[in-house]
């Protein structure tokens, strides 16, 4: 199979030839269609994080397609051809207090997709029988793909922020995890402001419901959301430490302020005393559980989230990275589909796979 494989964190992806793994105990191999390029992806293949992923390995936590063949104990119902997603969250325990509790995302015995689990930038993946997501019929692949991680996260995120819809809500950085925190935030019926240095995403955020832009390039975000009231919830997905500075600046007395982007610069500097004088609220949303991808699978579904993306050949792995970092690339989400489509895994390819 083909996939692209960090072999370093220095050097760019490598398209590479590999054995198409064999799934075990509770695994499933999957057929990959179409995978997304989220921001993590970048981190990880960088190594830009505390906690680094060990390559040589493949990215990728976007995967959608079939499921071709089923290793062993209990499936859960999955079937060879059907369709599933391998979000981020590739396992958990299923015993511990969080997995118990309905915060597996929280799980300490945790293996991520794209990280600790070889991940979907390949034409052949394993999942977690138990993991993996069922996508309903009538979802395309590269729709269900930007919504397995992009969709799922921000979701959370904004079902953690609080909004209704009286508030006004602010999201900073509206690239593939921003463009749908605007359409969910939207669905509360929260007001939105859409808060990006690259022109092309304020467009994109316009076009999905954000009714008031801001540029910080052009203008103070801070004075421009106090102006308007202040914000009752403020979510950063900007891959900027200043834009998480700026969202704090920006909430209204009792507001909320929702972490989700990951810069690789990873610290900010907050007040004391006006975080308690204005009675504000600080929050880390991570991901969101299997449960919550069936709900944010069913609202498009329902015809309520517009997903904007632009697909590429895993080949361009490389320059799609250098698009997303540049502000270059045409939409808010890179998407690949792979071309392969075809060739059934058969057993002289079945063998080792690379990473954990
Ligand atoms: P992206 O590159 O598509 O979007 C980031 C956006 O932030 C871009 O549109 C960029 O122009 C904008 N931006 C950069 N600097 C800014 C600034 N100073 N002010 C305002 N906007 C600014 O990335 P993405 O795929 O949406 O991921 C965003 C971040 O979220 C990454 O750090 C990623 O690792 C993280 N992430 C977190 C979770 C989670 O569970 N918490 C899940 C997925 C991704
Ligand atoms: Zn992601
Ligand atoms: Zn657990």
């Amino acid at each position: 199979m083909k996939a692209a494989v960090v072999r370093s964190f220095d050097r760019p992806l490598q398209i590479e030839e590999l054995p198409v793994p064999q799934p075990g105990q509770g695994q499933v191999l999957v057929r990959v269609e179409t995978c997304g390029l989220c921001h993590t992806d970048i981190h990880a293949a960088r190594g830009e994080w505390p906690v680094k992923p060990s390559p040589p390995f493949i990215p990728g936590h976007e995967g959608v397609g079939i499921v071709e063949r089923l290793g062993s104990g209990p499936m859960y119902g999955l079937e060879p051809g059907m369709r599933v997603a391998l979000p981020w969250l590739g396992y958990a325990c299923g015993t511990c207090r969080y997995c118990n509790s309905g915060r597996e995302t929280l799980c300490l015995e945790q293996k991520n997709m794209g990280y600790a689990l070889n991940g979907g930038f390949a034409e052949y993946a394993i999942g977690y029988a138990r993991h993996v997501v069922r996508v309903p019929d009538g979802i395309d692949p590269a729709d269900a793909s930007p919504l397995t991680c992009a969709g799922v996260t921000t979701y959370k995120a904004v079902k953690d922020s609080g909004a209704r819809s009286a508030s006004l809500v602010a999201v900073f950085g509206v690239g593939g995890l921003g463009h749908l925190a605007v359409q969910y935030a939207r669905i509360t019926g929260a007001s939105v402001i859409a808060v990006d240095i690259n022109q092309a995403r304020l467009e994109s955020a316009s076009a999905v419901g954000a009714e008031h832009l801001v540029n910080p390039l052009e203008e103070d975000p801070i004075a421009a959301i106090q102006r308007l009231g202040g914000a009752d919830a403020a979510i950063s997905t900007a891959v900027s430490p200043k834009a998480f500075e700026q969202a704090y600046g920006s909430l209204a007395r009792g507001g909320k302020l929702v972490f989700v982007g990951l810069p690789a610069d990873n610290h900010i500097q907050l007040p004391i005393f006006e975080t308690v004088l204005g009675g504000l609220d600080i929050h880390g949303s991570i991901v969101g559980t299997r449960h919550d991808l069936e709900e944010v699978f069913e609202l498009h579904r329902r015809g309520l989230t517009t997903l904007e993306y632009a697909e590429r050949p895993l080949e361009d792995v490389n320059a799609a990275i250098e698009q997303v970092l540049d502000g270059s690339a045409p939409a808010p989400r890179l998407v690949f589909r792979m071309a392969s489509g075809s060739g059934a895994a058969t057993a002289g390819e079945l063998g080792a796979t690379i990473g954990a």
